[in-house]
């Protein structure tokens, strides 16, 4: 199972905080490449006005080629330094620049290039400017008057870089603001939200062996809890129904032993009150013989459920084990008794089978069903075993000809202590059966029984076939 260390809050805080941050980051960085590139793409875009009114600007009077400096040296341009300046060449002699360029050292194609159109025949790139300020440079050639002209206008990038630069610290400090507040958020959320889950755990913690009864109300839990408080419920109800059948063991246990142990008794105060004769004795001994016998078989019975009810026979402990040496076991031990009630024992196993199991609880199991049909056959009688296969399980098949079973007992023959009343004469602990299904049932398997009064009994046990 994969384990999670940690609270459920504190991966919910961590991870809110996580996407929170990758997601406003990227946001956040998108944004300020998409202004910075509009900010930069509209002042080319107002340069290239300008290097258009400049080319307008440039006529030839009596074969000069001028620029008519009045309108262009008005405004902006004048100022010296003022971070917009434009230049004309013409053959690459200036014919033109604007007075705000007092710094003629300023090389306005030393900067790096940013774009180039062929198209247009216009290049724009960054430099530094006079004032050691970043400047965008566009540059403009083109034929004229049988010559080749040059135009330049530089605007100063300082205001618009200061303006990107103030936006990039808002965004940062907007998103540190953000994710701080949203991870917040997603604590708050998170307690609320878990809160349904630790009202939960504290009624679990309320309960013990005594207040099993008292079910989680499915009605009154948050959607998701709904589920879990079912599957808790049908869990807390197995658990019940396990602890029952424990204490109606013990019950049934302490009731069983002490019919035989006041029997012990009753023989010995008799035998203790004077003296009695060899055969008295030898009589009231041979029935505490007798009595003590039963209760041996009880204990013994009471110990094989509890082991296996303990889970005494862990899958991983079994080993490949054939049922044909199985059956063989179990009708050498009973042979005894059969053999005294003249009854012949017949077995058919037309081939050798295998189960994964445990070799002795499998013949003990076996045993009980055979030893029951022995017990429950009339002198003479017939009990026949078959060892039917198919490809994936088996089947053992006891039958007896014997006084079989009631229709209303069919269902309680495999309860604890169920004796019918018809077997009460017969010596048995009411045990057996339960034993053959507990251990059938922890082989995979199931055991089933059908009878008609009068006419006998037929046991089926099916068990998962081992192949190799
Ligand atoms: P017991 O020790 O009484 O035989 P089991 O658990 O083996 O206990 O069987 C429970 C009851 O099922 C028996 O008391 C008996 O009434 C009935 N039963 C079991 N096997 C047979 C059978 N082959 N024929 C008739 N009744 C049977």
């Amino acid at each position: 199972m994969k384990s999670y260390p940690g609270s459920i809050k504190g991966r919910f805080f961590l991870w809110s905080i996580l996407i929170t941050a990758a997601v406003l980051i990227f946001l956040g960085i998108s944004l300020y490449v998409e202004i910075r590139k509009s900010i930069l793409g509209s002042i080319e875009q107002t340069l290239h006005s300008k290097i258009q009114i400049l080319k307008g600007l440039i006529h030839e009077e009596h074969g000069m080629i001028e620029l008519e400096l009045a309108e262009v040296v008005s405004g902006e341009y004048s100022v010296p330094r003022s971070g917009h300046y434009y230049k004309v060449l013409l053959d690459n002699e200036v014919l033109a620049a604007s007075p705000s360029l007092v710094d003629e050292a300023f090389d306005l194609d030393s900067g790096k290039l940013f774009s180039h159109d062929p198209a247009l025949q216009q290049r724009v790139s960054l430099s530094v400017g006079p004032a050691k300020e970043p400047v965008m440079v566009v540059r403009h050639d083109f034929p004229l008057f049988d010559a080749q002209a040059t135009v330049y206008a530089a605007q100063s990038l300082s205001g618009s870089l200061q303006l990107i630069s103030r936006f990039r610290m808002f965004l940062f400090a907007a998103i540190g603001i953000n994710t701080a507040v949203l991870a917040l958020a997603g604590l708050w959320i998170a307690r609320h939200a878990l809160r349904p889950l630790e009202e939960f755990s504290t009624h679990i913690e309320k309960i013990t062996h005594k207040t099993m009864d008292e079910k989680i109300d499915p009605a009154f839990q948050a959607e998701e809890i709904r589920k879990v408080a079912g599957s808790f419920n049908a869990m807390l109800d197995r658990l019940q129904h396990a602890f029952e059948m424990e204490k109606s063991l013990v019950a049934d246990a302490s009731h069983e032993l002490k019919t035989p142990l006041s029997i012990i008794k009753a023989q010995c105060d008799v035998l203790l009150q004077k003296d009695r004769t060899k055969e008295e004795y030898t009589r009231a001994l041979s029935q505490i013989n007798a009595t003590s016998d039963a209760m041996k078989n009880l204990i013994a019975d009471m110990l094989s459920l509890a082991r296996i009810d303990a889970g005494i026979l862990p899958a991983s402990r079994f080993r490949v084990v054939s049922l044909n040496h199985c059956i063989d076991r179990a009708v050498k031990l009973a042979e005894f008794s059969a053999g005294e009630k003249h009854i012949s024992v017949h077995k058919n196993m037309p081939a050798p089978v295998q189960v994964r199991g445990d070799e002795d609880v499998l013949t003990e199991m076996i045993f009980n069903i055979v030893d029951n049909a022995v017990k429950y056959s009339p002198e003479g009688g017939t009990v026949d075993i078959a060892l039917l296969p198919d490809n994936s399980s088996v089947q053992i098949e006891v039958r007896d000809h014997g006084k079989g079973i009631r229709a209303e007992d069919l269902e309680r023959v495999f309860d604890r202590f169920y004796r019918s009343d018809t077997a009460r004469s017969t010596d048995g602990t009411g045990l057996g059966l339960s034993i053959a299904r507990a251990v059938a049932e922890s082989h995979g398997g199931t055991i089933s029984v059908g009878s008609q009064t009068g006419r006998g009994s037929r046991f089926v046990i099916r068990l998962p076939r081992h192949r190799a």
